[in-house]
């Protein structure tokens, strides 16, 4: 395969021998790059600098062969850096982990393109990065947004089930939205007054609405936007529980949601963990 130019959003680095990097790169037009950045931890190293967590990159990288796929970085250049901002912000860093998590398992291993994903990742980190909203709202927004870019929005003004129109007070996390009275399956929440709406809010980016919501709808909303993409997942999101939004509150529901099991962390294929003993700087 050829070099090839893309633009890219860094999610995640790993130290590599004494001066190496491996970057993953949630590009526009190739998916989930990983690639090794040869000698960027030397303190001249110009590439160094735009090969960190929350920067926007426009990168060439020669691919991989073999079965680890791992590419090499030959140029990269800054075109957007959001680490400063978020890093000196706790609340805005942790929100912006879970972006980074998240665009991360949502692209997948195939090399699709992601150009919604990016910008939709781009567009939340920029606003946390601004302070335009309240951090947990912003990464809410994202989770229920990107869930919608990979076909998996939630279904919340109908039964998911037998399409009856809502609002119904139920929502089952394993069908993928709310259900009726007469579809009802064991295992669901029942909904606050005002969660159905206010996810649909942050679906749509209606600000005025979402900012208004109670802390009780938005502490249920996160639950349920957590538990909707963790199913969907079948792992737990490792930054996820460190946002600031209380404590999950499903109330009232008849019987646990449904739990992913969580996997081992597996992001680097296992020749490149013996070379090194790879350390994430991304994750807390
Ligand atoms: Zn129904």
């Amino acid at each position: 395969m050829h070099p090839f130019t893309d633009t890219g959003l860094v999610v995640r680095t790993y130290d590599l021998g004494e001066a190496d990097r491996i970057v993953t790169l949630l590009t526009r037009d190739h998916g989930l790059v990983r690639a090794v950045a040869r000698a960027v931890r030397r303190t001249r190293s110009r590439m160094g600098a735009s090969l960190e967590p929350f920067a926007v990159v426009e990168v060439q990288i020669a691919p991989g062969r073999g079965r680890s796929g791992l590419g090499t970085v030959r140029q990269a250049s800054s075109r957007e850096s959001l680490a400063r901002p978020l890093v000196a912000d706790y609340p805005a860093y942790t929100s912006g982990c879970v972006v980074l998590e998240t665009a991360e398992r949502l692209a997948g291993e195939d090399g699709a393109p992601t150009p919604r994903l990016l910008g939709l990742a781009v567009g939340a980190l920029r606003s946390l990065a601004e302070h335009r909203r309240p951090p947990g709202l912003v990464a809410d927004a994202f989770l229920l947004r990107a869930m919608a870019a990979s076909g998996w929005e939630p279904v919340l003004d109908c039964c998911v089930n037998c399409g009856v129109v809502g609002p119904h007070r139920a929502f089952h996390v394993a069908s993928g939205g709310t259900v009726c009275v007469h579809c009802r399956p064991q295992g669901c929440a029942m909904l606050t007054p005002g969660v159905a709406e206010h996810l649909s809010a942050l679906l749509a980016g209606r600000w005025d609405a979402v900012t208004v919501s109670s802390p009780a709808v938005v502490r249920q909303a996160s639950g349920i936007a957590a538990a909707h993409l963790q199913w969907h997942l079948e792992r737990d999101l490792r930054s996820l529980p460190l946002v600031d939004r209380g404590v999950i509150d499903l109330v009232q529901s008849d019987e646990p949601l449904p739990v992913a099991q969580p996997f081992p962390a597996e992001p680097l294929p296992a020749e490149h963990l013996e070379e090194s003993r790879a350390r994430t700087t991304q994750i807390p």
